[in-house]
């Protein structure tokens, strides 16, 4: 059963017990309030129809002492013609009739045992007709007589009854508006609901950007954000795993082809030297290309191994003079006469781990080199900023089309794979740069231009205490 069907069902027979125990207590209230009036009165008429008869009693000549049943017969008439409200009965010690009023019910075993100056009464219902009965024992004279009154009140039963008609009517008819109305309100209050259930079921069929429309701002509208939210966060995640997931793809099919070259190359190399006897020179230029293609396997494997292990480590930083690291350089292209290196830094200290830095400004110099012409000079500055310590390795050599500077720190990405590969590139260098980068959570940063060269940049965050000691 739906929701709003069972808001709908619950309200009805709320809606209906309500309105039927109500017009149940409220006509019968009515019925006994009325009820309580009428037996007010029927006791008012029995005074004052006993007191009628006793005073007609006493008035009575007094040789007549003694009241005579035809008497008391004559005096219940005349009381009987001065009012017109209530039926009487008078009957002697014995409870024998000595007068009673046209219709005045059979049977007055109500009274026997009732003590004197006590007046009863009871309901009664006689052929259809309801009447209040009281009763009383009055002394008239020299006699103990019962008088009896009787008061029709079939009015005041028809009233309860026909309350409770137009009740019943009336309850039918609210119960009817009542469902349709709350059929609407049901159907209304559970739109959140249906929009929600919407949004998770293209979310289940893979729409993941849709969102619940959120139409209130209660309760079930806080819900419907919470929801979106949640739907956001798990988006950003299952993109963010898709990516992951391509990016692995992408990495497996460029690391297979990488692998393939070499290894073709080798294999391709091998075979020669075994099934032909060659002259000296093209003996050394086979076994050297196994040689230069296996290194190559060896240093892809290297680099491969580091990006891993920089993935996977945390960061063991610690306080780091920059000019321990541009002596590195400096030292490592000492006896290269290739390219002329300028260095141009301010002094400071960064927090970092040493070798990853060391192995981030190695390959960029590398980089630099390998892009650059013989002769070339690359220029290596360290610059003090507010945010941090900027490094930057410029060259004057190729340079990068624009559209591949992004894709550039992407593992086994090369703009020039012929000349890259002759170099003993795989395109894993800036790759490895990046994950360092990240660990000390900064990037590279790219300017390029083709033609003119390239220059790539990192920032570092600054070691507090020793740039205190440098300001002071
Ligand atoms: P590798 O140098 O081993 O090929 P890298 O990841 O270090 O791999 O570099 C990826 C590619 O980016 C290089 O193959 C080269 O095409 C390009 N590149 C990197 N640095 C420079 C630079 N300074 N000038 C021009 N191209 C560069």
């Amino acid at each position: 059963m739906k929701f709003s069907h069972k808001i709908l069902l619950c309200s009805i027979t709320i809606l209906a017990a309500a309105f039927g125990f109500g017009g149940f207590f409220f006509v019968n209230y009515v019925f006994e309030s009325s009820m309580e009036r009428e037996i007010g009165q029927a006791m008012d008429d029995s005074s004052i129809l006993q007191f009628a008869l006793e005073t007609a009693a006493l008035n009575i000549p007094s040789k007549y002492d003694v009241l005579h049943d035809s008497t008391i017969g004559q005096i219940g008439a005349n009381l009987e013609g001065s009012q017109n409200s209530s039926l009487l009965r008078i009957s002697d010690e014995k409870l024998q009739t000595l007068y009673a009023s046209e219709g005045f019910v059979e049977g007055n075993d109500f009274l026997s045992g009732m003590e004197e100056q006590t007046r009863v009464y009871r309901v009664i219902e006689s052929e259809g007709r309801y009447y209040i009965q009281t009763g009383i024992i009055t002394d008239a004279l020299d006699r103990s007589l019962y008088l009896e009154t009787m008061r029709d009140v079939t009015d005041v039963f028809s009233e309860r009854s026909q309350g409770f008609t137009v009740y019943r009517r009336l309850t039918f008819m609210m119960l009817i508006c009542g469902s349709v109305a709350m059929y609407f309100m049901s159907h209304w209050l559970t739109k959140p609901i249906r929009l929600l259930a919407k949004a998770a079921g293209r979310m289940t069929e893979g729409d993941y950007a849709y969102r619940a429309e959120q139409i209130s701002s209660d309760e079930m509208g806080q819900l419907t954000g919470d929801f979106n939210r949640m739907a956001e966060a798990l988006e950003q995640t299952i993109r963010q795993l898709e990516n992951e997931v391509r990016a692995r793809e992408d990495f497996i099919a460029a690391f297979s082809h990488e692998l393939k070259t070499p290894l073709t190359a080798i294999i391709g190399y091998a075979d020669v030297l075994r099934s032909r006897k060659l002259d000296e020179e093209k003996h050394f230029l086979s076994a050297n290309y196994i040689y230069t293609e296996g290194k190559r396997l060896e240093t892809m494997s290297l680099r491969l191994l580091d990006i891993i292990v920089t993935k996977r480590n945390e960061l063991e930083a610690g306080r780091v003079d920059v000019e321990q690291l541009f002596s590195f350089i400096r030292d490592m292209y000492s006896e290269k006469e290739e390219v002329k290196l300028k260095f141009r830094y301010e002094q400071g200290s960064v927090w970092a781990e040493l070798n990853l830095i060391k192995t981030v400004l190695l390959n960029l110099v590398d980089n630099a080199c390998k892009a650059s012409d013989p002769g070339g000079t690359i220029e290596i500055s360290g610059k003090r900023l507010e945010e941090g310590y900027l490094f930057k390795v410029k060259d004057h050599g190729t340079g990068i089309p624009e559209e591949e500077c992004k894709k550039i720190m992407e593992a086994f990405y090369m703009v020039d794979k012929s000349r890259a590969r002759s170099k003993n590139g795989a395109g894993l260098g800036l790759a490895l740069c990046t994950e360092i980068l990240k660990l000390h959570n900064s990037e590279l940063i790219v300017e390029s231009t083709v033609g003119k060269g390239s220059c790539f940049g990192f920032l570092l965050r600054y070691e507090e205490v020793k740039d205190h000691e440098v300001e002071t």
